[in-house]
C-alpha cells in the first residue's frame, strides 16, 4: 500500500509558516518591515500580552486596493518584485511574498486599509488561513494590521514562546533596531497601552539614538564618515572607555536593513583591538550604504543574514572607517586643539600598504594606483605640511612648546604641564603601549640575546605542546630553546626582556599561547605582544628617574597611538588651565 501522500493546503501552510514566523517578534518584523515598504512616515507598533494575545501595526503610507486585499494574503503575492533579475536590485525590505499568507495562516488577521486617492477603505478578516469578511468601510489613509490569538492552531508553537515580558521586549528590541535603521520614520511602540518610545522621524539618526538608546548612550558616541570604493559607512560607535560587557549594542544596517553579519562584527572589533579592554565589546550604530548589486538578501526566510558578494571589501571599508573614527577622538585629546582656528586640510602622497592596514588610515582616497595611494588626511593646522611624512612622527618633530615635568604622583602618575594644560599620565600603562608600538614596528627588540648559561626547566605538558606548535613565532620575537622529555632549555631571549626571569617569563608566554590556542594566528602573536610589553614595562608604585619620566611624558603627549595601553585601559588624562581656573573660581 502506498505510503506517501501530498499534505493538505492547511497543513503546508502551516509549515512554510513555521519557518517566518516563529514568535511574535517575527510578526512584528513582517508588518513593520511591510510599513516601511508602504513608504509611511509614520508608524505605530502596539503589543499586549507579549504580542500573542494583540499585535497592531499601522502605517500612514501608500494603502492597498480593495481588489488586491484577498490576493496580498497567498503566497508569493507581492509588489515589490517581478521577475528574478529583480533581485538584483532590490530597494524594499521585502520582496518573498511570503510574510502575510505566513502570518495569517496561525493567527486570528484583520487589516484595515485605504489608499489616498480612495474614498473609502477595505476592512477584511482572515483567521487560520481561512477568508472571512471582506468590506469597504471608512478609515483614515494608509494601512492597519491586526493580529490576534497568535499560534491559536499551533498549539507546539505556543508552548515555546517565552513569558510574556520576555516576548515582548524580543518585540521591543526588534522594532528599536528597525526604528534606528530609518531615522527618517516617526515610530511609536506602545506595550500594554503604555507609550515606550517615540522618535522624532527628523532624519537625524542621532535623535534616533537618543530617543530609543537614551541620553547617556548618546552622550558616549563618536561619529563615523566615510566613504570607501562606493561605499559609504555612517553613523555612531561608543568611545573606547564606554565599552559594553556584550554585543548586544551593536547595530549594523545595510542599504536600511538591520542585518547580523560576522564580517561587520569581525571589522568593528578588529578597529578597536588595542584601545578596548579585553573581554568588552564596542558598541555601534553603523548604517552602510552599497550597489544593491554586492549584496544577497535571499540568503534566509527572515532576510535577516545577508551574504555580501566581496567581503573583504565591506570589512575594510567598516575597519578604516571605525579606525578613523577613533583616531580622530584619540586627537581631540591633544594638546590645545580646541582653542585653535579650524583644522585645516593637506594632502600628501603617500606610499602604504592598504591592506592589512598599516598605521595611518586615511579620511579619503584621492587617487589609487597599484600600491601607491594619495591620501587626504584631516589634521590638526600644523605649521606646515610636514615635508617627509612619518608614520608616527617624534615628540622633537612635532614639539611647539616645552614639556614640564611637574613631578610624579603615588610613584605611578607622571604629572606634566603643556601650554595651557596638565596632564595625568599612567607610566606603567603609557610604557606597556610604547613597547607594544616598538615590538610590533621594529623587529631590534626582539632581537635573540644569547644568555652566558643554559636555563633549563620542568614543563607540563600543555606547555610543551605549545612550545613546539609556536616554535617559528618564538623564535621570530628572540626565543631560542629546545624542548627534550618535558623539560624546556633556553638559550637565548627576546632582548627587550633581558634582566627578566627566564623561566617566569618564558612559562608566562607559554601559558598564554596555550590559552589562544584556538585562536588565529595574529591573536596569538599579538597576546605575545601584549605579554612581553606588560613584562618588561616599568611598574607603577617603583621608582623611576625624572628623565625617564619627561621621556615618556614627550612620547605620550605627541603620538596620538599611545592613549590606551594594549588592554584598553586609558593613559592619559587633560585637565586644561580654564578648568583649573574655573574651580578655584577665578573665572567663570
Ligand atoms: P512582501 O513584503 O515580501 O512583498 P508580504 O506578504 O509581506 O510580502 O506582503 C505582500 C504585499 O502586500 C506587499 O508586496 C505589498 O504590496 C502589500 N502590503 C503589505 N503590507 C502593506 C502595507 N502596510 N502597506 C501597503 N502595502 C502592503
Ligand atoms: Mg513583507
Amino acid at each position: 500500500m502506498s505510503k506517501i501522500k501530498i499534505l493538505s493546503k492547511e497543513t503546508s501552510e502551516l509549515i512554510a509558516a513555521g519557518e517566518v514566523i516563529e514568535r511574535p517578534l517575527s510578526v512584528a518584523k513582517e508588518l513593520i518591515e511591510n510599513a516601511v515598504d508602504s513608504g509611511a512616515d509614520k508608524i505605530t507598533i502596539e503589543i499586549s500580552g507579549g504580542g500573542s494575545s494583540l499585535l497592531r501595526v499601522t502605517d500612514n503610507g501608500c494603502g492597498i486596493a480593495f481588489d488586491d486585499v484577498p490576493t496580498m494574503f497567498l503566497r508569493h503575492a507581492t509588489s515589490k518584485i517581478t521577475t528574478g533579475s529583480d533581485l538584483e536590485n532590490l530597494n524594499t525590505l521585502g520582496f518573498r511574498g511570503e510574510a502575510l499568507a505566513s502570518i495569517c495562516a496561525v493567527s486570528h488577521t484583520e487589516i484595515f486599509t485605504k489608499e489616498k486617492t480612495a474614498s473609502l477603505g477595505t476592512h477584511y478578516k482572515i483567521s487560520g488561513g481561512v477568508p472571512g469578511e471582506l468590506e469597504r468601510v471608512g478609515c483614515p489613509d494608509g494601512t492597519s494590521v491586526i493580529i490576534r490569538g497568535l499560534f491559536y492552531n499551533v498549539p507546539a508553537r505556543l508552548k515555546f514562546l517565552k513569558k510574556d515580558v520576555s516576548e515582548a521586549n524580543a518585540v521591543s528590541g526588534i522594532v528599536k533596531k528597525i526604528a534606528l535603521s530609518h531615522p527618517e520614520i516617526s515610530f511609536s511602540f506602545i506595550r500594554n497601552n503604555e507609550q515606550e518610545f517615540i522618535t522624532s522621524g527628523n532624519g537625524e539618526l542621532y535623535s534616533a539614538i537618543y530617543a530609543i538608546l537614551g541620553r547617556q548612550f548618546a552622550a558616549s558616541l563618536i561619529p563615523v564618515d566615510y566613504s570607501y570604493n562606493g561605499i559609504s559607512v555612517t553613523g555612531f560607535v561608543s568611545k573606547p572607555l564606554f565599552a559594553r560587557p556584550n554585543r548586544s549594542l551593536q547595530n549594523f544596517f545595510v542599504n536600511g536593513r538591520y542585518i547580523r553579519s560576522f564580517t561587520c562584527v569581525s571589522a568593528l572589533e578588529e578597529a578597536f583591538k588595542n584601545s578596548i579592554m579585553v573581554g568588552k565589546f564596542p558598541a555601534c550604530v553603523l548604517s552602510i550604504n552599497l550597489p544593491p548589486a554586492i549584496m544577497d538578501v535571499n540568503a534566509h526566510p527572515v532576510k535577516i543574514e545577508v551574504k555580501f558578494s566581496d567581503d573583504k571589501l565591506i570589512y575594510d571599508s567598516i575597519f578604516f572607517a571605525v579606525k578613523n573614527a577613533i583616531l580622530s577622538e584619540q586627537k581631540s585629546i591633544e594638546i590645545g586643539i580646541e582653542n585653535k582656528p579650524e583644522n585645516d586640510r593637506f594632502t600628501l602622497s603617500y606610499k602604504a600598504e592598504i591592506s592589512p592596514p598599516g598605521e595611518v588610515f586615511p579620511t579619503e582616497i584621492i587617487s589609487q594606483k597599484s600600491d601607491d595611494y594619495k591620501y587626504i588626511f584631516t589634521a590638526p593646522k600644523p605649521p606646515e605640511p610636514p615635508v617627509a611624512p612619518e608614520i608616527s612622527p617624534l615628540a622633537e618633530e612635532k614639539t611647539i612648546e616645552e614639556i614640564k615635568l611637574i613631578g610624579e604622583a603615588f610613584l605611578t602618575y607622571i604629572i606634566a604641564e603643556h601650554g595651557t594644560d596638565l596632564y595625568l599620565i599612567d607610566k606603567h600603562a603609557a610604557h606597556e603601549r610604547i613597547l607594544y608600538e616598538n615590538i610590533k614596528s621594529n623587529s631590534e627588540e626582539l632581537k635573540c640575546q644569547y644568555t652566558l648559561s643554559e636555563t633549563a626547566f620542568n614543563v607540563t605538558d600543555d606547555f610543551i605542546t605549545a612550545a613546539s606548535e609556536f616554535a617559528d613565532d618564538l623564535a621570530a620575537i628572540g626565543y631560542d630553546y629546545s624542548c627534550n622529555c618535558g623539560i624546556i632549555t633556553v638559550r637565548g631571549i627576546p632582548s627587550i626582556l633581558d634582566g627578566f626571569d627566564i623561566e617566569t617569563t618564558f612559562c608566562e608566554i607559554l601559558e598564554n599561547m596555550s590559552k589562544h590556542k584556538n585562536n588565529p594566528l595574529p591573536e596569538v602573536i599579538d597576546e605575545l605582544y601584549h605579554t612581553i610589553a606588560c613584562k618588561a614595562a616599568i611598574k607603577g608604585s617603583r621608582f623611576t628617574g625624572s628623565e625617564e619620566l619627561l621621556r615618556l611624558a614627550k612620547r605620550v603627549l605627541f603620538d596620538e597611538k599611545i592613549r590606551y595601553c594594549p588592554h584598553g585601559r586609558p593613559v592619559i588624562f587633560k585637565l586644561s588651565q580654564r578648568e583649573l581656573e574655573r574651580n578655584f573660581k577665578r573665572i567663570q
